[in-house]
């Protein structure tokens, strides 16, 4: 088992509480505590409506809260700057969403090697580890395609190979095969499991109990609370 260090959690959350307000009040989040370590790879399940979505928004520091803490990497999210947390997102984050945003002047592989570029790696390496990744999802061949002139699928494939071609420590995913076929599902899940293996942290947000059940650890959401955990899978990995 890789990047499992001494140096505690890679993300804690300590009763974490959101409420959105408007003419109706939500809470959202009532209170959670929760820690991922580092190297682990966490589905969160549970009803539409239950808060996985402002969950995974929240430790991500994609979202403000109201009450508790959130811990990443021994940081302090709510201390930070805004402009802290959104280095720390650019360098130790990645983000698979459903809405692709990919760029639409620009080919498959320009899209992907943006994160290498932003961090100043040479454009041929850039390069090279775009068309690496592009492969890895069976996309290869698709390139030089721009995103108009590709399928929804393979859209989602571009926008999956952006979020990780930097290899972020953290890979945060909402529904990332929400409208997938099973074989588009099959390659993205396989590709978190091995990053997972290879000692990123994966958290993603599912109803899809095929993808859950590749996780390692499912955190259950009812009504803005965590259910007791389900047993942990790690004992039979590790
Ligand atoms: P899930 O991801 O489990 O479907 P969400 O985190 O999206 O749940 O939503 C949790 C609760 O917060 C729901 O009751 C939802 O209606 C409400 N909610 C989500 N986003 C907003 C928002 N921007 N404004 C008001 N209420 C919201």
């Amino acid at each position: 088992m890789v990047g499992q260090s001494m140096d505690g959690p890679i993300v804690q959350a300590v009763r974490l509480r959101k409420v959105y307000r408007g003419a109706n009040e939500v809470e959202a989040l009532r209170g959670i505590d929760l820690e991922i370590e580092r190297g682990e790879m966490v589905a969160i399940v549970g009803p539409s409506g239950s808060g996985k979505t402002t969950l995974l928004n929240c430790l991500s520091g994609l979202d403000a809260f109201d009450g508790g803490k959130v811990i990443v990497d021994a940081q302090d999210l709510s201390a930070m700057s805004d402009r802290a947390r959104t280095a720390y997102r650019r360098d130790h984050m990645g983000f698979v969403f459903q809405a692709f945003n990919l760029l639409p002047v620009l080919s498959a592989v320009e899209n992907v090697e943006i994160p290498l570029l932003l961090r100043n790696i040479n454009s041929r390496d850039s390069r090279r580890r775009a068309l690496e990744m592009l492969e890895t999802l069976g996309l290869a061949h698709r390139a030089n395609h721009r995103p108009d002139q590709l399928s929804g699928g393979e859209q989602q494939r571009v926008a999956v190979a952006r979020a990780l071609v930097h290899k972020p420590a953290v890979v945060w995913a909402d529904e990332p095969t929400g409208n997938l076929d099973t074989e588009v599902t099959q390659v993205i899940v396989e590709l978190l499991v091995r990053m997972n293996k290879d000692g990123q942290t994966i958290v993603l947000v599912t109803h899809n109990p095929q993808v859950a059940e590749r996780a390692r650890r499912t955190l259950r959401m009812r009504d803005g609370r965590l259910e007791v955990a389900s047993a942990e899978r790690a004992a039979a990995v590790r």
